[in-house]
C-alpha cells in the first residue's frame, strides 16, 4: 500500500472540515473533485468520471469542470440544495515552494449569492435568520445582492403561524436557524416543503448575547440596537449578529453589503399566506410557476431590473396604510395624466442599469471596468429623469426627485478614468483611458514606441562614437547590445561593457541601454499593475458614495414602478379606486386583470358589492365552467391592486382595506408531503376559519367537493352559517358552490346573498352569458358541460339517466334534466315512487291505521 500524495492529503484535510459541502477543489485551470464528492457530483452535473493518481493502490474517483465555466455549474448544484466550497491556490504555483497552499475562500449557499449569473434579475434573493423565543420570535431578511435588510418581532400566541406567515412575504432561498427551530417539525416541514429554502446553522449553533451584540455594534459601528432604531430585544440581538455572523463566516468580509438594517411592523402589509398567493397566480403561474399568466406579468411593464424586482415585492407585500396607498396612487394619476411625460420617463429609465448589484459589486471589490461604464452610462441619464420630475406635483413623485443624486462627480471620473469600451477580462489591461495618469501615458509609449527608442539611441550613439555602422541588436541570451565591427573597435568608447567576440565583431553593452532595456522590458507589466491599482482607486471612490447611490437606486425603482402602473392604467383602461375607510367592497364593471389579456372573446365585466354588514357572504351558484372562479379571483386581485397603489380594471371602484385574504380553491400541490386532497383542504378551511378578521376577504371555491355529497353539503353548509353567525369572524366571503342546497340560507341567516353567473339554455346547448346576477341558479348543468368537453355521448345520455334515476329517488332536489327524443322511452315519468304515492292518496278518506300503514310503505319504499 502506498501513502497518500500530499495534494491529496491537503484535498482530505480541506473536505474533513467542510463535510456539507461540495468543494470545489482548484487544480491548474480546474476546480476538481474527489472521491464521494466526485461520485455523487459527476452524476448530478453529468460530467466524466475518472481517477487521479493519489499515491495509493486504486486511483481516486475524480471529476472537474473549468474554473471560468464554474458559475453555471455551482448555479445547478444550489438550486438542487447543495452547498458548495470554493479552494483557490492561495499563492502563485509559479513561486510557490513545494506543494501550492489552497484555502477555502468562499462557502456558497443559495441565500450568499452575489454573482449575476446566479441569480435571476427581477427577484429579490433572501437570506433569512429566525430566533424563537417562548411566545414571540425575531426574523431578518437580507438580500446581500442589493444590500436590503429588513427586521421584525413579533409577540405572539401562535407564533409559529405568524412566523410562516412572515416567511411567505419574503420567500427566502435560505433560513438560518437555531436550536429550538429545527424542533418544530411543523416549522421545518414549511420551510423546506413549502417554501424550498435550504435550512442553515450558524457555527455556534447558539450564539451567546454577548458574542451577538459586539457583532453587531463592531459590524454597523453603533453603540447599540437603539442606534440602528431598533427594539432592544434580545431576540433581536440574537437574529441579527447571527446573520452578520453567518455572512462573514461563508465569504470574507460578507456582511459588508449590509450597511442598515429597517425594522418593520407585519401589519404594515397585507397578508396572504402561501396557499392564496399560488391560488391567484400573483407572482407565478400554479402548474407551471411562469410568469406569464399572472397579476405580476400584466402589471411589470417595468424598465430596469430594479424595478423589476420592486415591483414583485410590492404585489408580495401590499400596504395596509391609506396615507402611503393614496400617495402612489396620486402619483399614478399624474403620470398617466400626461403621456408624453411619461414616455420620456420610460424612455430615460430604459437606459439605467441595476444601480443595486453594481454596488454590490463595488463594495466587494469584484465590479469590472465595464461594470463602472455601466454606472456612469446611468449616472448621465439622471439629470434628464430629476428634469422630468422637476415640476412633479405629487408628494410621492416630489419625494423621488429629492432623493435622486445625480452622480456628475462618479460619472466623470469613470469616463475620464475607463474606456468607453472596456475588454471583457482585466487581465491584458487596456481599460484605463490615456491621459488619465501621466505615469501610465509614460509606460504605454515605451512599450508601444520600443523600436523608436532604440533607433533613436543607436543614432545619438553613431553620431557621439564616430562608428557610422554602430547597430543595436537584440537577442535572447543578453538582451540589447551594441555590435560594432573590428575595423571601428578603436573608436569604441572607454564605458563600452564587451560581452561577446565574433569573427568579425565584438558586442558591447552599456549601463544606459540595459536601464533602457529594464525600462522596455518590465513596461507591459508595470502597465498591467498600474491600470489595476488606478482601477482600485476609482472603485475605492465609487465605494464611498454608497449611501447616495443607493438612495438614487430606490427612488429609481419606485419611479420605474410607478411608471409602469401609470403606463398600464392608460393601456389596459383601469381606473383609480376610492380607498374607503368603512370596509365595503364596492366594484362597478370589474373585470379580471389577467384573463381578460389572454382570452380573445371580449371579457364580461361584472358589478360586485361586499360590506361588513348586510353583504358579507354571497354564495355564488352557477353551471361549471360560467365564471366562478373568475369572478371571484377577480376580486381578490382588485383588491391586491388597490392597496398597492394601482389602479383596476373597472368602471369604478370603492375598495374598504383588507387585512388578510385567504383562500381555497381547487386542488393543492400538498399531495406529494403525503397528505389527501380532502385533508388538505379540511386543513386549509379551519386554518381560514380560525384566523380570518372582521377586515378579511375570503375566498372558498367548492368546498367538500372532496368527500361523499351529503359529508361535503353538510360540511359547506356548516362553514357559511359559521362565517355568518360568529361574532369574532364576520369577515366578507365570497363562496361558490355547486349544493344548491346552500341558497336556503340566505333566508334563515343575516348577511347572506345568493348570486349566480347566468347562462341561457336553449335546448341542450347551453350558452355562458358570464353576468352575475341575484338569486340562485336552477341547475348545475354539469351534464350539458361534460358534452362541450366532448365527453362520449353515450356517457353523456346513461349520465343523464342516472342523474333522473337519482332525483327519480328523491335523492336530489333539484328539476330533473330534459331527456332528448331517444332517452323518452326509458323515462316517461319525472316523479319519484314516493311522490307518487302521495300525490294519488286521498288523505281526507284515510283512517288513523290507514295512515299508519302508508307511513311504512312509504319508509320501505325510501330505502329499497
Ligand atoms: P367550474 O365550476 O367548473 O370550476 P367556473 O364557474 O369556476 O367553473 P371559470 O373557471 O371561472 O368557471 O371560468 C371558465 C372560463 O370562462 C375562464 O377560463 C374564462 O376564459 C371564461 N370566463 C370567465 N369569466 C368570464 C368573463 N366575465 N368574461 C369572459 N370570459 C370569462
Amino acid at each position: 500500500m502506498g501513502k497518500l500524495s500530499p495534494m491529496m492529503q491537503q484535498y482530505l484535510d480541506i473536505k474533513a472540515a467542510h463535510k456539507d459541502h461540495v468543494v470545489f477543489f482548484r487544480v491548474g485551470d480546474f476546480y476538481e473533485m474527489f472521491f464521494d464528492d466526485a461520485l455523487e457530483i459527476s452524476k448530478v452535473l453529468e460530467l466524466t468520471l475518472t481517477g487521479k493518481d493519489c499515491g495509493l493502490e486504486e486511483r481516486a474517483p475524480m471529476c472537474g469542470i473549468p474554473y471560468h465555466a464554474s458559475a453555471t455549474y455551482i448555479k445547478r448544484l444550489i438550486d438542487r440544495g447543495y452547498k458548495v466550497a470554493i479552494c483557490e491556490q492561495v499563492e502563485d504555483p509559479a513561486t510557490a515552494k513545494g506543494l501550492v497552499k489552497r484555502d477555502i475562500i468562499r462557502l456558497v449557499t443559495p441565500g450568499t449569492v452575489i454573482e449575476g449569473d446566479l441569480l435571476e434579475e427581477a427577484k429579490n434573493n433572501y437570506l433569512a435568520s429566525v430566533c424563537l423565543g417562548d411566545d414571540s420570535f425575531a426574523v431578518c431578511f437580507a438580500d446581500v445582492s442589493t444590500g436590503e435588510a429588513k427586521l421584525t418581532l413579533v409577540s405572539s400566541s401562535s407564533s409559529a403561524a405568524d412566523l410562516m406567515s412572515e416567511l411567505s412575504k419574503f420567500v427566502p432561498t435560505e433560513l438560518l436557524v437555531d436550536a429550538a427551530f429545527l424542533q418544530s417539525k411543523e416549522l421545518t416541514d414549511f420551510s423546506t416543503q413549502k417554501l424550498h429554502a435550504m435550512l442553515s446553522t450558524y457555527e455556534g449553533e447558539n450564539l451567546n448575547p454577548a458574542e451577538a451584540r459586539s457583532c453587531i455594534t463592531n459590524h454597523f459601528q453603533v453603540a447599540g440596537l437603539e442606534e440602528l432604531k431598533l427594539p432592544e430585544d434580545p431576540l433581536v440581538e440574537q437574529a441579527l449578529g447571527m446573520l452578520i455572523l453567518y455572512l462573514n463566516q461563508t465569504q470574507k468580509d460578507g456582511a459588508l453589503r449590509i450597511k442598515q438594517v429597517e425594522f418593520y411592523q407585519p401589519k404594515e402589509y397585507m397578508e396572504i399566506d402561501l396557499t392564496a398567493r399560488r391560488n391567484l397566480e400573483i407572482v407565478e403561474t400554479m402548474r407551471s410557476k411562469e410568469k406569464r399568466g399572472t397579476l405580476l406579468w400584466v402589471l411589470d411593464q417595468t424598465k430596469t431590473s430594479m424595478g423589476k424586482r420592486l415591483m414583485r415585492k410590492s404585489l408580495e407585500q401590499p400596504l395596509l396604510n391609506v396615507a402611503k396607498i393614496t400617495r402612489r396612487q396620486n402619483a399614478v394619476a399624474e403620470l398617466s395624466s400626461q403621456p408624453v411625460l411619461l414616455d420620456d420617463l420610460r424612455e430615460q429609465l430604459s437606459g439605467v442599469y441595476d444601480l443595486e448589484r453594481l454596488m454590490t459589486r463595488v463594495i466587494y471589490q469584484s465590479a469590472s471596468p465595464k461594470d463602472l461604464r455601466a454606472l456612469s452610462a446611468t449616472a448621465r441619464r439622471l439629470p434628464s429623469i430629476r428634469q422630468a420630475l422637476s415640476s412633479a406635483k405629487s408628494e410621492e413623485l416630489r419625494g423621488i426627485f429629492e432623493r435622486i443624486d445625480e452622480m456628475e462627480d462618479v460619472a466623470n471620473l469613470v469616463e475620464n478614468a475607463i474606456v468607453e469600451n472596456p475588454p471583457f477580462l482585466m487581465k491584458d489591461g487596456g481599460y484605463i483611458q490615456d491621459g488619465f495618469n501621466q505615469t501610465l501615458d509614460e509606460l504605454r509609449h515605451l512599450c508601444s514606441n520600443a523600436k523608436g527608442i532604440i533607433e533613436e539611441l543607436e543614432a545619438s550613439e553613431r553620431e557621439r562614437t564616430g562608428i557610422r555602422n554602430l547597430k543595436i541588436k537584440y537577442n535572447r541570451v543578453f538582451g540589447y547590445y551594441i555590435e560594432v565591427t573590428n575595423s571601428f573597435l578603436s573608436q569604441v568608447p572607454e564605458e563600452y561593457i564587451r560581452k561577446q567576440t565574433t569573427t568579425n565583431s565584438e558586442r558591447f553593452i552599456t549601463h544606459e541601454l540595459k536601464e533602457l532595456e529594464n525600462r522596455i522590458l518590465t513596461s507591459s507589466e508595470k502597465i498591467l499593475a498600474l491600470e489595476a491599482e488606478i482601477f482600485r482607486e476609482v472603485r475605492g471612490y465609487i465605494a464611498t458614495r454608497t449611501d447616495a447611490i443607493q438612495q438614487t437606486a430606490d427612488a429609481l425603482a419606485l419611479l420605474d414602478v410607478l411608471a409602469s402602473l401609470a403606463d398600464v392604467a392608460i393601456k389596459n383602461k383601469y381606473v383609480c379606486p376610492q380607498i374607503v375607510p368603512d370596509g365595503r367592497i364596492r366594484i362597478k364593471n370589474g373585470r379580471h386583470p389577467v384573463v381578460e389579456q389572454m382570452i380573445d372573446l371580449p371579457f364580461v365585466p361584472n358589478d360586485l358589492e361586499l360590506d361588513e354588514k348586510d353583504h358579507r357572504i354571497m354564495v355564488i351558484t352557477g353551471p361549471n365552467m360560467a365564471g366562478k372562479s373568475t369572478y371571484m379571483r377577480q376580486t381578490a386581485l382588485l383588491v391586491i391592486m388597490a392597496q398597492i397603489g394601482s389602479f383596476v380594471p373597472a368602471s369604478s371602484a370603492e375598495i374598504g382595506i383588507v387585512d388578510r385574504i385567504f383562500t381555497r380553491v381547487g386542488a393543492s400541490d400538498d399531495l406529494a408531503a403525503g397528505q389527501s386532497t380532502f385533508m388538505v383542504e379540511m386543513s386549509e378551511v379551519a386554518h381560514i376559519l380560525k384566523h380570518a378578521t372582521p377586515h378579511s376577504l375570503v375566498i372558498l371555491d367548492e368546498i367538500g367537493r372532496g368527500t361523499s355529497t351529503f359529508d361535503g353539503m353538510s360540511i359547506a353548509k356548516a362553514v357559511v352559517e359559521y362565517l355568518a353567525t360568529n361574532r369574532k369572524l364576520r369577515c366578507k366571503t365570497l363562496f361558490a358552490t355547486h349544493y344548491h342546497e346552500l341558497t336556503s340560507l340566505e333566508e334563515e341567516l343575516p348577511g347572506i346573498l345568493n348570486y349566480n353567473i347566468a347562462v341561457k339554455k336553449r335546448g341542450d346547448d347551453i350558452t355562458f352569458l358570464r353576468k352575475i346576477v341575484r338569486g340562485g341558479a336552477d341547475d348545475s348543468y354539469g351534464i350539458e358541460v361534460a358534452k362541450l368537453a366532448g365527453v362520449p355521448d353515450k356517457v353523456v345520455s346513461r349520465a343523464k339517466e342516472i342523474l333522473k334515476q337519482l332525483i327519480a329517488d328523491g335523492l336530489v332536489i333539484r328539476e330533473a334534466p330534459k331527456l332528448e327524443e331517444s332517452d323518452q322511452a326509458t323515462f316517461s315519468t319525472y316523479s319519484s315512487p314516493v311522490e307518487e304515492i302521495i300525490k294519488n292518496t286521498a288523505m281526507d278518506t284515510l283512517t288513523p291505521l290507514e295512515a299508519l300503514n302508508l307511513l311504512y310503505e312509504l319508509k320501505k319504499k325510501l330505502t329499497m
